[in-house]
């Protein structure tokens, strides 16, 4: 079971995410994502693509959807870049693929990031900290 982390700046304690820095979803037909509360991701999964289930459509009708933060309007959004620098989840998920582009849906900047990227950076809010990671204790 893995811990539960807070991100946030060393300085002005912004906060960035709490959790795992993002959640397994699923698309139902019409592309919606619903996401795969953890633990029990696979029933959810299961709903939604019906029980007979082959690797191949569990691979493309699943994937990551990471806590991003737009840097420019600190937007807060979730997306599936799926080259994000490290997120292990993703790997742990087997979701490896390139959904959506790098842009805010807010302000329509590239300049966004996820989580995982957000460590050890300069704060957005404040530009003087530190975006640091804690543990909380808390375990799923
Ligand atoms: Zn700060
Ligand atoms: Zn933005």
């Amino acid at each position: 079971m893995p811990p539960i982390w807070l991100y946030k700046c060393s300085k002005c304690g912004f906060h960035i995410s709490i959790g795992w820095g993002g959640t397994m979803y699923v698309e139902d037909d019409n592309g919606n994502r619903i996401e795969c509360m953890h633990p029990g991701e696979m029933s959810t999964v299961v709903k939604v693509l019906g029980k007979n289930l082959s690797m191949e459509l569990i691979r493309k009708r699943t994937g990551f959807n990471s806590d991003c933060i737009c840097l420019d309007c600190l937007n807060f959004f979730k997306a599936d870049f799926g080259d994000e620098i490290a997120n292990p989840w993703r790997f742990y998920y087997g979701a490896t693929n390139k959904k959506d582009k790098r842009e805010c849906p807010g302000c329509k900047s590239q300049n966004v990031k996820t989580v995982f990227e957000m460590i050890g950076q300069i704060c957005p809010k404040c530009k003087d900290g530190v975006i640091k990671i804690f543990e909380t204790g808390l375990i799923t």
